[in-house]
């Protein structure tokens, strides 16, 4: 540091607020003590103003702090106001002194550092006691015992009349100051290849505290203090680093970290001008799983998404699309999954089970996060990956309590959490890409797909597009995939091999000619620039030929189930999804106008995806019912006939309906035998026939 007096900083400092925030200060004066209680520094201001002053800051920010704070207590004021307990809190430092949480090393220690990102738990904001005053209850003298962090320190005697106590806190005469603890952890864009986030924990202090909430991304400045691993018994030699925060401010950008430059921007342009452009978009997904184009191209649109839309009531329409893949295991779905972190601008990955306390949604707890045990709020996945996409496997594997607060993060995209005080509202405006497998592992093609989703129909419905994936045998695909996955494999094995053996001699060329089978058409991180352009950019509308396009659609569907007896086939839900899908069809070729052709693409997914899992597997008939309540009309009327026939034949015999008797006559009705052995089944475990003795059947 530079060898300057105490009163000689706290000058420089005095000058320095005159030259760049004097009109600042007078503004604080005025506000003082309880609209606002710190003056807000610029960083770079310091340092044009002086160099050496500047970088001082950063190398000693505590002493610096104090004199710069007791510079503003002397400067002068118009108005007799005492800035007694104002901060001076500095902002945007340099890039250098900006590192990765995962980068922060002993030497940062005691610097002052700026981090970037996601505020991932947050505790509720409570007094903390600064400044003790100890009333003695057999004198009345008040000691005043400051206290810094660690234990609450008491009187080792009474300072007026020397005795022990007892004494009493006398919390008027106290000083007390607001604080909060956080824990901020590195975005999710700044992360490549699923590597785990790291975190770091920021006390913060009076004004700065209750501003942020879990999920918002935040730059937080702060000096980087050490605290010993282990408790008191058994102390660890290796240390936690921890920030005492000095300044937290939301970054408002949509993606940080996207560094578009002209050339990529020109490259964008060229490339969504390109022939097949549909076509490149969907060879570039998860080049190594062979097939599943519908999917792959719903998953674009996903990542493309809707248009967000303001009504001008006020309230508003999601424009992220959400989409399901339900299959049999083993068919590729979770490395599906897993590829989107390599494309999307923003992306969170993670397992149903959820590998944090707050699961998918956000949960309040109690643990050792924060002195005592003091409610924190936690952000979940859906949280996390705000303005981005969650990938989510085995979804149907989630935690009771994400399954109620999923139906509002879905259509919200917010997540209430009340409890223990905390009432707070988060964010989740991302998409929601998950995948499950049936309830009963395989898929059972006598059951209506909707009943072998372990996820109930309320959730289902939210979904923009459920895609079913059955791993049934088909020569011609199977050696198509058989062949794809041996050549991704060969292809993975003469890498390998030019690496760890360079005496075999593989030729790059051949390494190309094989690899070009399973690369992917547009490079991951330009794709991923692509989406993160357009989203910022391109804010389609519809034309007339395709909003025409997709009632004569919607209207179509409809008219399917006007018969008496037919199910309602599709509801206003399928509308808005269509129309979130031809955005987002658009976006892809940077239109802003959504033409007919992006509505025809994405009528096809939507109606195979109606087809998969909507068709009621008897009549071939569509049947929303199937997917918004649960249960397919001509099913509901099969099990009603069934337990009918049962009672009929019940009352033909002594001791219950025999088994054998009751499928010959289901079959007379056109009820195959496994179907029925099935459905009987079925209304056991529903209790509504049981088994008097072996073989036989009895209605309730
Ligand atoms: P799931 O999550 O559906 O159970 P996985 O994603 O774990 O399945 O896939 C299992 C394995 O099978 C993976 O190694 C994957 O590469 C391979 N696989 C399955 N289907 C395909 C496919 N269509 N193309 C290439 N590989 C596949
Ligand atoms: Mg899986």
């Amino acid at each position: 540091m530079a060898q300057a007096g105490n009163s000689e900083l706290v000058d420089s400092f005095e000058q320095f607020f005159r030259n760049y925030y004097d009109s600042e200060i007078k503004q604080l004066a005025q506000q003082y003590p309880n609209e606002q209680r710190s003056l807000h520094i610029n960083w770079q201001d310091l340092y044009r103003f002086d160099p050496d002053l500047a970088d001082d800051f950063i190398a000693q920010p505590e002493q610096l702090q104090r004199y710069a704070e007791e510079a503003l207590r002397l400067y002068d004021l118009p108005i007799d106001v005492s800035l007694g307990q104002a901060h001076v809190r500095i902002r945007n430092l340099p890039e250098t002194e900006s590192p990765e949480i995962r980068e922060i090393r002993a030497r940062d220690m005691n610097s002052l550092v700026q981090v970037h990102g996601i505020v991932r738990k947050a505790t509720d904001v409570r007094p903390k006691i600064e400044e003790a005053a100890f009333e003695c209850q057999l004198c009345g003298t008040l000691s005043r015992i400051p206290q810094s962090s660690g234990d609450f320190q008491e009187p080792h005697e009474c300072q007026g009349c020397e005795r022990q106590g007892p004494f009493r806190v006398n919390f008027d005469q106290s000083e007390f100051i607001d604080s909060q603890k956080l824990r901020v952890q590195e975005s999710p864009e700044g992360l490549r290849g699923g590597e785990t986030p790291q975190a770091l924990d920021i006390n913060i202090e009076d004004d700065i505290t209750g501003e942020v909430t879990p999920g918002d991304h935040v730059s937080a400045i702060g000096v980087l203090r050490l605290e010993q691993q282990g408790d008191q018994q058994d102390k660890s030699p290796v240390f936690d680093f921890y920030m005492e925060g000095i300044s937290v401010e939301v970054d408002e950008e949509q993606f940080e970290d996207m560094n578009i430059t002209g050339e990529d921007k020109e490259e964008i342009v060229r490339l969504s001008g390109s022939d097949g452009l549909y076509e490149k978009m969907v060879a570039s997904i998860a080049p190594s799983i062979y097939g599943y184009d519908q999917e792959k191209l719903s998953m674009i649109l996903q990542l493309f998404s809707g248009v967000t839309k303001q009504l001008p009531d006020g309230s508003r329409i999601r424009g992220d699309l959400h989409m399901l893949l339900i299959g049999d295991p083993g068919t590729g779905k979770s490395q599906m999954l897993a590829y989107i972190e390599n494309i999307a601008p923003r992306a969170v990955y993670t397992s149903g089970k959820g590998s944090s306390s707050a699961g998918l949604t956000a949960a309040a707890v109690r643990d050792d996060f924060g002195d005592g045990q003091q409610w924190s709020l936690e952000a979940g996945a859906l949280v996390l990956a705000d303005r981005g996409i969650a990938a989510i496997d085995e979804l149907d594997k989630m935690r009771p309590e994400d399954r109620s607060a999923m139906h509002e993060a879905l259509e919200q995209q917010k997540i209430s959490v009340s409890k223990a005080g905390i009432n707070a509202t988060l964010k989740s405006r991302c998409s929601l890409l998950g995948a499950a497998n049936p309830k009963y592992g395989r898929f059972d093609q006598y059951e209506p797909i909707s009943e072998q989703i372990d996820l109930e129909p309320a959730l289902i419905s939210r979904f923009d597009l459920i895609f079913t994936v059955t791993d049934t045998p088909d020569e011609e695909k199977d050696r198509n995939l058989a062949e794809h996955i041996i050549t991704t494999n060969y292809a993975g094995e003469l890498t390998t091999q030019r690496e760890e053996m360079p005496s075999m001699d593989v030729s790059q060329s051949e390494i190309d000619e094989m690899t070009e089978q399973v690369d992917p058409e547009i490079d991951a991180e330009l794709l991923r620039k692509y989406i993160a352009y357009a989203k910022q950019n391109c804010h389609p509308r519809m034309t007339e030929e395709a909003r025409e396009a997709i009632r004569d659609f919607y209207v179509d569907l409809r008219a399917k189930g006007t018969d008496d007896d037919a199910p309602v086939p599709v509801t206003a839900r399928k509308l808005e999804a269509l129309v979130r899908l031809s955005e987002a069809s658009a976006r892809v070729r940077l239109s802003d106008t959504v033409e007919r052709d992006d509505a025809e693409r994405v009528i096809e997914i939507v109606r195979s995806c109606l087809q998969d899992i909507g068709v009621d597997p008897e009549t071939g008939e569509f049947d929303a019912d199937i997917v918004e309540a649960g249960t397919s009309k001509s099913q509901r009327d099969r099990i009603k006939n069934l337990k009918q026939l049962i009672g009929d034949i019940e009352e033909e015999y002594d001791d219950g309906a025999p088994v054998d008797i009751v499928l010959e006559r289901a079959e007379e009705i056109g009820m195959d035998h496994s179907k029925a052995e099935h459905e009987i089944d079925k209304l056991k475990q529903k209790g509504e026939v049981y088994e008097p003795s072996t073989d036989s059947l009895r209605t309730t």
